[in-house]
């Protein structure tokens, strides 16, 4: 696809990013769901200007019970169905990695159960969304609202960029948006269940590993 200039939204409210993007990708546009609360915001907000909108999430097959759940209840709550996609399954990792690879090999296990996971899911899409937001940590404080996404060769849009944690908040309990539970017991970020502890911003992510991203967003 050839690349256009980018165009500067960085004005432009969380709302009017999402009907941008709608008003230019739809229906090839692709919203990526953790089922985090800024999963959940972009959710109610989306659904708002694009009744069909589309959504898919990574399955790692370690997430907690509060995130599987967390998507049942979002979609029957809006009437969507979200798109699941895996890598390969945890047995056949252990065959061919051995066991624990996430305590091991923490990059290769993110790129089976995630990187090619996404690479599958935006591979017929000319635009995804995601919830990064910039005061999630040091790494993400440069997120722009929307930039190509070179490693993807497609657009990326990220309309909560300039949120913060409070407005984040805010939404949900204005609109009763369900949520991850996990958030109100210390979990600021939320990943799998052998990676992820309690913590602010991104430090329970990889605690004990020098790293704060997965590869889907890096
Ligand atoms: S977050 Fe942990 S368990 Fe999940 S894919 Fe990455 S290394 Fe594996």
């Amino acid at each position: 696809m050839a690349v256009a200039t980018t165009p500067d939204i960085e004005h432009l409210p969380a709302e009017e990013v999402l009907a941008y993007a709608v008003e230019r990708w739809q229906p090839r546009l692709y919203v990526a769901c953790s089922f985090q609360k800024e999963a959940s915001v972009i959710m109610d907000m989306l659904l708002r200007i694009e009744p069909e909108a589309r959504f898919f999430t990574l399955d790692t097959g370690v997430l907690f019970e509060e995130t599987y759940e967390t998507k049942r209840v979002l979609e029957e709550r809006y009437g969507i169905e979200v798109d699941v996609y895996r890598g390969i399954s945890l047995e056949r990792q252990a065959e061919l990695h051995g066991e624990a690879l996430w305590n091991r090999d923490p990059d290769a296990c993110c790129d089976i159960r995630k990187v090619t996971p996404l690479q599958e899911a935006l591979g017929d899409v000319d635009a995804w969304i995601a919830g990064l937001r910039r005061d999630q940590s040091p790494s993400r404080a440069a997120t722009a609202k929307l930039h190509w996404d070179e490693k993807h060769d497609l657009w990326k849009v990220n309309p909560l960029a300039d949120w913060t944690e409070e407005r984040v908040w805010e939404y949900i309990e204005r609109h009763e948006v369900p949520y991850n539970p996990l958030h109100r017991r210390g979990y600021a970020s939320i990943g799998c269940t052998h990676c992820t502890q309690p913590g602010g911003g991104r430090d329970g992510r990889w605690a004990g590993h020098d790293r704060t991203e997965c590869g889907i967003h890096a």
